[in-house]
């Protein structure tokens, strides 16, 4: 477990960390031999073939029936590069009652995801190497997905004091983004102090924004609903300042940071003002801010709380041209695992978040691709290739040729499924689009030539 790269020195810190770009921790190994993938589209264009050999593209537009270990026929599908999830929870350690890293790898594949972040609040919180270390280890152990370790950004996540992030980027972990996701860094010195560290490793903040004493008691957006309701509201400048004060920490501390699950209209007007300032900030919005919205609250049904709060439609409109014309640079889904009765209960009680993994393909594709919005090469931009930049993950979001690494999902245009909280990989059921259809489907997900996953053939 050890090696040189534990040193602690604040130059040696350093040097690892520019090392560690693009090396990662220990990889699980690609999976030798050849398989051959036929009738496939390469982001949706012109059928082919491609042959993969010991877990890198080596030919495409080979001969349907070359020789190989394996065959799967892609019928048709599309070919898209293996997706990337900036911002899940798995839960591990602490709460493996809701999702482990198996079931969340699990469910990651099937959603078409090859690799993932999960975020530190877990139990303990990832404020330390050795809990990095146990997470990375653990997903290379069982092979299905790269789970990436998202180290706090202060210890504890109590908001106080900043965690060691050169110890945490230089294990073997390679921690490569600090978050105290499900809490706002609010202290603005220390956000700053954050900047600056983060600064001198290269390694991404990705902030909660939601000034704490804005949303004190909040389970609702604040809006007509949540007025007829009677719930407590979480109003939009909640939100909004945060991103206007670390846009401006990030202009005059100078490094890169992101903006976790936009989820107004007026944030996507500051990031499209930082973005014209050419100030570094990123975000991601997750599919359930650009499809639902507060009307769904009249149930009380706690499985649509979540934090940020659903909002309006004017916001997944805005949110919806940000993604398009890259003002929000990608999707994260923000997948939330909770038992039922963290979900179950009273509306005020229920714990917030939703699953996302194992549904957020579909959704994306019927927003943007079945409404003629997008193609699928914006897909692969928003849910592959933008995530592994920002994150400088090598290895993912690569393009489809040869010599690339094969990570790879084929995606099912034409079917027709419905989801089921019941059916989903993830150890918990608390998927807000229960009984709702979908015809886009994951066939198949693989993982440095490993077929992490296969839709059974009906
Ligand atoms: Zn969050």
């Amino acid at each position: 477990m050890t090696s040189q790269t534990s040193q602690t020195s604040p130059d040696l810190q350093h040097d690892c960390a520019e090392d560690s770009y693009p090396a990662v921790g220990p990889l699980a190994a690609a999976e030798p031999g050849r398989l051959l993938i036929t009738h496939v589209r390469p982001y949706g264009e012109e059928e082919t073939s491609v042959l993969v050999e010991d877990g890198f593209i080596k030919e495409i537009g080979c001969d349907a029936d070359a020789e190989a270990d394996r065959v799967i026929d892609g019928g048709g599908n599309i070919l898209l590069p293996g997706l990337v999830d900036m911002h899940v929870h798995l839960r591990e350690p602490g709460r493996e009652d809701t999702e482990t890293i198996a079931t969340g790898s699990a469910a990651a594949a099937k959603g078409g995801f090859t690799a993932v972040f999960t975020m530190a609040n877990t139990q303990p919180v990832t404020d330390q190497p050795v809990i990095a270390e146990g997470v990375w280890l653990k997903s290379q152990e069982l092979g299905l997905c790269d789970v990436h370790p998202v180290g706090s950004i202060t210890k504890g996540l109590v908001g106080k004091e900043l965690t060691e992030f050169g110890m945490m980027a230089c294990s073997e972990a390679k921690v490569r983004m600090f978050s105290d996701d499900g809490k706002c860094v609010a202290d603005p010195l220390l956000m700053r102090r954050a900047i600056e560290y983060a600064r001198g490793l290269d390694v991404l903040l990705a902030q909660h924004c939601e000034e704490p004493r804005l949303t004190e008691g909040a389970v609702a957006h604040e809006g007509e609903t949540a007025a007829k309701l009677g719930l407590r509201g979480w109003p939009r400048v909640a939100e909004e300042s945060i991103v206007a004060r670390d846009a401006l920490l990030c202009r005059d501390y100078g490094n890169r940071m992101h903006i976790c699950h936009a989820s107004t209209e007026g944030t996507v007007e500051l990031l499209r003002w930082a973005k014209s300032q050419d100030i570094p900030l990123s975000a991601e919005v997750t599919p359930h801010h650009l499809l639902l919205n507060d009307d769904r609250l009249h149930t009380y049904d706690g499985v649509n709380r979540v934090n940020p709060p659903l909002r309006e439609v004017r916001d997944n409109e805005a949110l919806r041209d940000a993604l398009l014309d890259g003002t929000i640079d990608c999707v994260a889904t923000d997948h939330a695992p909770h038992g039922s009765e963290e979900k179950c209960c009273e509306f005020e009680h229920a714990k917030p978040g939703m699953l996302g993994l194992e549904t957020s393909l579909a959704i994306i594709a019927e927003i943007f691709v079945h409404s003629g919005l997008a193609d699928w090469r914006f897909v692969a931009k928003v849910m592959s290739e933008r995530p592994a930049q920002l994150t400088k993950l090598p290895g993912h979001g690569r393009p489809i040729a040869v010599g690339e690494p094969a990570n790879l999902t084929i995606v099912n245009p034409d079917a027709t499924w419905t989801a089921r909280g019941a059916e989903m990989r993830s150890k918990s059921e608390n998927t807000p689009y229960e009984g709702m259809s979908f015809s886009t489907q994951v066939a198949a997900t693989i993982l440095r030539g490993k077929v992490t996953y296969e839709a059974e053939l009906s």
